[in-house]
């Protein structure tokens, strides 16, 4: 059973009602609280004209008959003060009204009105039948109202339903639009429905979906001035609202022309509902029936939950549209800053980031403040920024960005000309602007606040909760971009400072080269003078020295030797770095025969074997590694120590992509503790006198490291001394440039 069904009930009664009694008429009421008061539900033999739709409550004897929950019988209802004067009018014959409440089990449903001529008033029977009629009419419609309610709950639920998953399915407004314009309609069984959309800026309404048949004047795309018709009352009140006749609502505004076009319809009740988002009318969903239907209360709660759904779909397309373009736009700013970011300035950053989010918000007026020794300083400004943040700086709690960086919360300020936390320069620039809106966001690193970005617009509208996310993102990105900035500044501050410490080294260390190799130079000459002279000194005249004097001249030539020594040692040292001659392949067993011959003297004075061991040939420069073996050679014959047997070991063992050579003694060796000293320049261990500067090992050092190997001693006191160094293989050759492997 269903709302149709109540209505067949009801006709069946007035038909019952009228075939027990043709000469007269009835009509039946039912009670409306909706419509405040008892509603026409079905009438026999009563002219159209001067039908009264709602009998308020409290007026008329319909009303007399429900109070008192009592048939009322009533001679002549034209004298009858409680009858509404005139109602009867439209059938002055029939003066005799006898009423009857219907009553199902104590709740008052409606009242069955009668009127009969005044000369056949109803009989005791007639009576008797009416009231039975009106019994069976309580059940008949108390049933048919429980079902139809919860035959209408469930198709509510049902279309409801059908709504939000297309709601989910679907992003496009118009088509969820349409499908709640269809559904309300059906639902509501009414001749129509529309949804239409207010525009943003001028106040006009356009339809968006149109659903049964309507005028002409209310297809698609139709516009109509703001405020106007049922609709506008819903968007101005925010309330859902109804009436059975707009033409006669006194709350309806029509321009002129449109209510002339409207006279002729024939559906003219309306009921209206806003379509409210976040606080904010969108629209206004309007359903059309017969002129005189009052909608229920249900049926205003469906129409706003259909609102609500309209809305919803409204709001969610038009949050995916900003956002995919915002996203877009957002992803080429952060593609560009990100590659920005390493060059520029924190403040030009800003700028940008100012830029960018201004563009998006519809802003003039974009800036960031950063934390300063306390302060909130404008760095990074866009659009009329620089005019309207005119204090450079802000203490912290002062004015809004100020209250923004002591509660690290975003602020959104409505009317921010007038606001009186906004210090009176800013206030007076704001206002002379016209800047009506005004949003702050806290800029955070790692959760500590380092700046407040603000934005301003001219706006009506608040800014909504996609602006705060937008504008959070900005505030992030920036915060970003500031510590990128910082730490690339520390990162490239730190590596120029090494980069000049190390410049400035190889500068000293080159100078220090050419002041060793110019000093030596110089002193080479005076010494061979003075050398050569004590030769010739000694020669030519010592038959006339005595033996002192011989010796004395004898040292005077040995300090002399040794000091050219050292001067040789020094200069061979200064010219390791700068050694003009390229690498070659060089053969260490023809280079040790070189060496022996070369120290026979010494070699042989000492008794010393000589063994080589494995060898390989080495790649580099072979003045180079001849004073490499050269040095620890003869340091092995000239530290053999008193051992009978002296011997020495030399050899190269291929371990890998490098060589290990080693020269091995069994000599005086040398103490632990002194293993990285002997290393050093002008270092020597006293223990035994042999001819030397103490820069050898100095010499060989940097020739192995030069060439990229390391080099290190195995000895201890009189267990002898063994050398090892390495010597890079194929490295070697491609620094060189040599032939490969
Ligand atoms: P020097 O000109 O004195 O030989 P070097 O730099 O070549 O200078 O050697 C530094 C010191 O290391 C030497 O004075 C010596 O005390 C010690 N030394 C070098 N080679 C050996 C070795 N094979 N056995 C023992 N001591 C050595």
């Amino acid at each position: 059973m269903n709302e149709i069904e109540l209505e067949t009930v009801l006709t069946q009664v007035t038909a019952a009602l009228r075939s027990l009694r043709p000469d007269a008429v009835c009509a039946l009421r039912l009670v409306d609280p909706d419509a405040g008061g008892y509603r026409l539900a079905g009438t026999e033999g009563f002219p159209a004209a001067g039908r009264i739709l709602v009998v308020p409550f409290g007026e008329g004897l319909t009303h007399v008959v429900a109070e008192t929950r009592r048939p009322l019988l009533v001679e002549n209802n034209q004298r009858d003060p409680r009858a509404i004067p005139g109602h009867w009018s439209a059938v002055p014959e029939l003066t005799t009204y006898y009423g009857v409440p219907i009553d199902a089990a104590g709740e008052i449903l409606g009242v069955i009105n009668m009127n009969f001529p005044p000369s056949t008033p109803p009989t005791a029977d007639e009576q008797a039948s009416i009231g039975m009629v009106a019994t069976q009419a309580a059940v008949a419609i108390r049933n048919a109202r429980l079902l139809a309610e919860r035959d209408e709950r469930c198709r509510a639920a049902e279309a409801l339903a059908d709504v939000s998953g297309a709601l989910a399915q679907s992003l496009d407004a118009d088509v969820i639009a349409q499908r709640v314009a269809d559904m309300v309609r059906h639902l509501l069984r009414a001749s129509g429905s529309l949804i239409f959309r207010s525009r943003p800026d001028a106040e006009e309404l356009v339809t968006v979906a149109v659903s049964g048949e309507l005028a002409p004047d209310f297809g698609r795309g139709v516009v109509f001035p703001g405020g106007s018709g049922l609709a506008g009352v819903a968007v101005r009140t925010r309330q859902v609202v109804a009436t059975p006749d707009f033409l006669t609502d006194a709350r309806v505004v029509l321009p002129p022309d449109l209510r002339r076009s409207l006279e002729p319809a024939a559906d003219r009740a309306v009921l209206a509902a806003p379509l409210i988002v976040q606080d904010r009318v969108i629209g206004a969903l309007s359903i059309r029936d017969q002129t005189g239907r009052v909608f229920r209360d249900r049926e205003r709660a469906l129409a706003r939950a259909f609102a609500d759904q309209a809305a919803l779909a409204f709001h969610n397309a038009q949050v995916l549209k900003e956002s995919s373009t915002r996203q877009a736009q957002l992803e080429a700013l952060l593609e560009v800053t990100r590659e920005l970011s390493a060059i520029q300035s924190v403040e030009s950053l800003l700028g940008m980031i100012a830029e960018t989010c201004g563009r998006l918000l519809d802003s003039g007026s974009v800036g960031f403040r950063l934390l300063a020794d306390g302060e909130l300083v404008v760095t990074g400004k866009w659009g009329d920024a620089g005019t309207i943040m005119n204090t450079r700086r802000l203490k912290i709690g002062e004015s809004l960005s100020g209250i923004v960086a002591l509660t690290g919360e975003p602020l959104s300020v409505t009317d921010i000309a007038n606001d009186p936390r906004v210090i009176p320069a800013h206030r007076e620039a704001l206002r002379r602007a016209g800047y009506k809106r005004w949003l702050g966001m806290p800029v955070k690193i790692g959760g500590r606040l380092v700046g407040v970005l603000s934005i301003r617009t001219r706006r009506d509208q608040d800014f909504s909760e996609g602006d705060l996310a937008i504008a959070a993102a900005f505030a992030s990105h920036a915060a970003i971009s500031i510590e990128n900035a910082r730490l690339y500044e520390a990162i490239t501050g730190k590596n120029a400072r090494l980069q000049e410490q190390a410049t400035e080294l190889e500068a000293k260390n080159a100078e220090l080269d050419s002041f060793a190799y110019s000093v030596s130079h110089d002193l080479k000459a005076p010494l061979v003078t003075i050398e050569g002279l004590a030769g010739v000194l000694l020669e030519d005249y010592g038959s006339q020295l005595d033996e002192r004097g011989a010796h004395y001249l004898q040292r005077l030539q040995a300090n002399a030797r040794q000091m050219e020594r050292l001067i040789g040692d020094l200069l061979a040292l200064s010219r390791i770095g700068r050694e003009a001659r390229s690498p070659e392949e060089v053969n260490l067993a023809d280079l040790v025969d070189g060496l022996q011959a070369e120290l026979a003297g010494l070699i042989q004075a000492r008794g010393v074997k000589i063994n080589i061991r494995e060898v390989v040939d080495l790649w580099g420069i072979r003045t180079q590694i001849e004073q490499v073996f050269s040095n620890l050679l003869s340091n092995a014959i000239k530290y053999a120590g008193e051992n009978a047997s002296p011997s020495v070991e030399i050899g190269a063992i291929d371990r890998g992509d490098l060589i290990e050579c080693y020269v091995r003694d069994n000599g005086i060796g040398i103490d632990p503790a002194y293993h990285s000293k002997i290393f050093e320049i002008f270092q020597r261990l006293k223990e035994v006198e042999a001819e030397g500067t103490g820069v050898g090992l100095a010499i060989v050092k940097r020739i192995v490291e030069a060439a990229g190997g390391r080099i290190w001693v195995e000895s201890a006191k009189g267990q002898g001394a063994a050398f090892y160094f390495t010597w890079p293989k194929s490295g070697a050759k491609e620094r060189a440039g040599g032939p490969g492997e």
